[in-house]
């Protein structure tokens, strides 16, 4: 079948039109197309660069169910997701043409009761986490996922998994495998000897200060805060009354945790949309997030591209261009007006098939 679209680009609102054959984008017109889209705005599918496709609220879920959560992403127009953890193998879902790409991070890299049961590779030695990393990368899309802080029920606290040298071998290590390496981080103290290392990303950062900010600006550190994630920090708190100090921690890190986050977007460090969808978050809200982005500054273009154009940049896959995989979402009215229409796109197509 062959297509033909017609409306308004972002970010600078030009005319535009596209004809899709064979899945494929062409600028070039091509006799035939039916037009089925000739006013409004064409974009780029949307990008959530932080969800875990094969979780769900009770950890792990079968590959029916993970399919449903790609299908509920497709429907909210994001059809470009970024997995940063996932305890079951989703490698089927590559050969679903009805289902978003999915650029995976292997299994959640951790130590032993640290972090959500069932979900990681638990490492009980750290000097065994370079070779973790390395089997990770090999599995993976191009990224890896440290657990970088998690209460340490000794301590009653957050605390870092890794030692400083750990995590320079396995980050240099991923880096040699060509992955990008990322890492959950809620506190303050993980952050540090992650960015220094030479961390890629950083995942929630709610525990950034003004010096570790600093060092994200030097190392060129990115940062995917998964701010609607972070609105359950004060359940986690509640729910961890036997952990005090944790639970006033978890309270704290909340209060501060979008100013952190707007200080790190003035400071320059490039910030990207994420939702954490899969545990405490259900599948198809980055319209929510988004929504999140202009609540630490972001203007409603900037925010759209953080889980857009911008996004994909820096995943390194295409946007809207002649010879790429027609995955595109039409709207009706503007886009940037608010999650009501952005999670609502009036087309879906994808690899050139409209849902
Ligand atoms: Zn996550």
């Amino acid at each position: 079948m062959r297509l033909h679209v017609r409306g308004h680009r972002l970010p600078d609102d030009q005319p535009v039109q596209w004809w899709i054959v064979d899945g494929t984008l062409s600028a070039e017109p091509v006799a035939g197309a039916e037009t089925v889209f000739d006013q409004g705005w064409i974009l780029p599918g949307l990008v959530d660069a932080h969800c875990h496709v094969g979780v769900g609220p009770g950890g792990a879920v079968e590959l029916d169910e993970a399919i449903r959560q790609a299908e509920t992403e497709r429907d909210a127009g994001a059809l470009l997701l970024r997995d940063c953890g996932s305890p079951i193998d989703t490698r089927s879902l590559d050969d679903r043409d009805n289902l978003p790409r999915i650029i995976r991070a292997g299994r959640h890299l951790a130590k032993p009761k640290r972090y959500i049961p069932g979900l990681p590779i638990d490492i009980d030695d750290e000097s065994q986490l370079p070779a973790a990393v390395a089997e990770q990368a090999r599995r993976g899309d191009g990224w890896v996922k440290l657990v970088g802080d998690w209460i340490d029920r000794e301590v009653g606290d957050l605390a870092p998994l890794w030692s400083d040298e750990v995590l320079k071998a396995a980050i240099d290590t991923a880096h040699a495998h060509g992955a990008r390496v990322t890492a959950h981080v809620f506190g303050e103290d993980a952050l540090p000897g992650l960015i220094k290392a030479g961390i890629d990303c950083i995942e929630h950062g709610t525990g950034l200060t003004d010096d570790t900010i600093e060092l994200m600006v030097e190392h060129g550190t990115t940062l995917v805060p998964t701010l609607i994630n972070i609105e359950n920090f004060p359940g986690i708190a509640e729910r961890a009354s036997r952990y005090p100090v944790y639970a006033d921690h978890m309270r704290n890190l909340y209060a501060r945790g979008r100013q952190r986050v707007a200080a790190a977007r003035d400071a320059g460090v490039p910030i990207y949309a994420g939702t954490d969808a899969g545990g405490g978050i259900t599948h198809g809200r980055i319209a929510d997030e988004v929504d999140a982005l202009k609540g630490i500054g972001m203007s409603p273009t900037e925010a759209l591209g953080a889980a857009c154009w911008d996004a994909r940049r820096w995943l390194g896959r295409p946007a809207l261009e002649h010879g790429a995989s027609a995955d595109l979402l039409c709207y009706t009215d503007d886009p940037r007006y608010g999650a009501a229409v952005l999670n609502r796109p009036d087309l879906v197509i994808l690899r050139g098939r409209v849902f």
